[in-house]
């Protein structure tokens, strides 16, 4: 173990999926150092997914969706600086400062800064129009929900249609309005959004495409949206999700290469040796894919998270995960594996136009392989297609449109 792990000092920047787990990795990876997580939220880092789902219906609550007990960081001797904000990186000095103007000298840096919600500028401002990103969010929101108040959610993504759902699942008025010709247009095939569209509108949702917001005033309680085509809404609550930008404003001002976010090598360092960066706002080369990305799930949050700690820690290993992803709504779970980059053809397994329990899967083929997978309500399928993809397997196309054969038949022997 290098002398610099034992008595240097780790500060991360942002307290969330990845910064959490990059803590409590580097501790378990060797450093002996002081270790300091800062969160500018002030509660004790939680599970971020949740949020749109299960807490926005009030069926958990923040304490119930915490990533690890505050004990679990006292006991790694992790020091946890949460309610605060890093708001200037010196790389010279090698310190942070906090919004209290605390200065905090760091050996090595974390940037985990996450992602920040997209603004609609017509909507700033307005009481009643809200974006979903923190607890604070959602509890501001659920202020605002009953039964039979009307919610527009502007932005049919992920995030929109888990509102949705939950808005509608609570007997309110829901009308989804997405700028795109298609819902889901930015991460999923048309076969996906027509399914989610029909799946929303058989529980009451009215959902509207190349619907763009052009203002929205407020009268008394009621929000008025008036759309390009002349459209007008009226709204009790109206949630803007119309995608995140990645938080790279302090590496950005301290001179870090940004790209579509802080860009990083495949070790997770930035452009300064001293400084990694992870999660929501990261840039990566992927090997797998031959281009940078920046995804936006958990499961690329803690993979950078754990390969960042490794090579803090004198290791040298490079992030090269299968990007997966998952959405709930209503009763259906979305799964997603790997990228449906350039693919030659789908395969769709199960009825698109039955909406529902039994669900789907939709395969996205080049040649005999399999690239990326949507699978609803199809778990087992997911499995069998996680690996099929990972390991670039060849594919029995026949069998993946057969319901009759199970997923175990998948891969071409
Ligand atoms: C409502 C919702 C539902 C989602 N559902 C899913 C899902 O079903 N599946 C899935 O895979 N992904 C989902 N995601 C995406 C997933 O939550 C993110 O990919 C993940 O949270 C990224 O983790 P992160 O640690 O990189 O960043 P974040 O979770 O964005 O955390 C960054 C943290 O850094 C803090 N921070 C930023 N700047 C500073 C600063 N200067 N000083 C101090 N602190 C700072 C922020 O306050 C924040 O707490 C969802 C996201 C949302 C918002």
């Amino acid at each position: 173990m290098s002398d610099s792990i034992q008595s240097s000092v780790l500060v991360i920047v942002g307290a969330s999926h990845a910064g959490s787990l990059l803590a409590v990795q580097a501790r378990k990876e060797g450093w002996q150092g002081r270790i300091v997580l800062i969160g500018a939220e002030s509660h004790l880092p939680y599970h971020r997914p949740p949020l749109s789902k299960a807490v926005l219906a009030g069926e958990r609550s923040l304490e119930s969706i915490l990533l690890r007990p505050e004990l679990l960081y006292s006991n790694n001797q992790i020091e946890l600086r949460l309610g605060e904000r890093v708001v200037s990186l010196d790389r010279a000095d090698k310190c942070v400062q906090l919004a209290s103007g605390e200065v905090l000298h760091y050996d090595k840096l974390a940037l985990c800064t996450g992602a920040t919600p997209r603004r609609l500028p017509v909507a700033e401002g307005l009481p009643g129009v809200y974006t979903l990103r923190q607890a604070d969010d959602v509890t501001a929101i659920r202020q605002l929900m009953a039964a039979g108040k009307r919610a527009v959610v502007i932005g049919g993504g992920y995030i929109g249609l888990e509102v949705a759902a939950v808005m509608t699942e609570q007997g309110m008025q829901v009308t989804v309005a997405e700028a795109a010709e298609r819902l889901l247009q930015r991460v999923a095939s048309p076969t996906i959004s027509d399914y989610f569209r029909l799946l929303h509108e058989s529980r009451g949702v009215k959902v509207m495409t190349h619907a763009s917001v052009t203002e929205i005033e407020r009268e008394q309680e009621t929000l008025v949206l008036t759309f390009a085509d002349g459209t007008v809404l009226e709204a009790d609550l109206v949630i803007v999700g119309i995608g995140v930008e990645p938080e790279t404003a302090l590496a950005a001002e301290a001179g870090l290469e940004i790209g579509n976010g802080i860009v990083v090598d495949g070790y997770m360092g930035t452009s300064d040796p001293d400084i990694v960066a992870a999660g929501d706002c990261a840039q990566f080369p992927s090997a797998r894919y031959g281009r940078c990305l920046r995804l936006e799930s958990v499961q690329n949050a803690l993979d950078q998270a754990r390969i960042a700690a490794a090579n803090l820690c004198g290791q040298r290993v490079v992030y090269d995960s299968l990007p997966w992803f998952w959405s709930d709504q209503y009763d259906c779970k979305l799964q997603s594996a790997g990228l449906r980059l350039e693919h030659e053809h789908e395969v769709v397994r199960g009825n698109p136009a039955a909406v529902g329990s039994e669900g789907l899967s939709v395969f996205y083929m080049r040649g005999d392989r399999m690239i990326a997978a949507d699978c609803v309500n199809r778990a087992k399928e997911f499995m069998a297609c996680k690996r099929l993809i990972a390991e670039r397997l060849p594919v029995n196309l026949a069998a993946l449109a057969d319901e009759s054969l199970l997923p175990e038949h998948f891969e071409q022997r």
